[in-house]
C-alpha cells in the first residue's frame, strides 16, 4: 500500500484539485453560455493530511508505479 511521504499514513488514492478558467458569453439577466474552459492548476492530494504531494500527473502515476515495483517492508531504521 501507498504511503503518504508528509503523514505516513497509507493511502489507497489521491485527491486531485483542478483550477479552471472559464470563458462566457454574457447576456445579462444571469445568462452566460460557457464557451471554454482551461484547466490553470491542478494538484494531487494526500486524501489523510491534505498535503500537496504532486503537482502532474505523472508524478502521481509514479507515486502508485513504484508502490507496484518495490514490494518491500519500509523499515524505521532510526536514521536522521
Ligand atoms: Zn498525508
Amino acid at each position: 500500500m501507498a504511503k503518504c511521504p508528509k503523514c505516513g499514513e497509507e493511502i489507497l488514492f489521491l485527491t486531485e484539485v483542478e483550477t479552471k478558467e472559464t470563458t462566457a458569453t454574457y447576456y445579462g439577466s444571469n445568462d452566460y453560455d460557457v464557451t471554454g474552459a482551461q484547466i490553470v492548476s491542478e494538484v494531487w492530494s494526500c486524501p489523510e493530511c491534505g498535503e500537496t504531494l504532486f503537482t502532474s500527473e505523472e508524478e502521481a502515476n509514479k507515486f502508485f508505479e513504484e508502490e507496484n515495483n518495490t514490494r518491500k517492508e519500509v523499515n524505521n531504521d532510526g536514521l536522521g
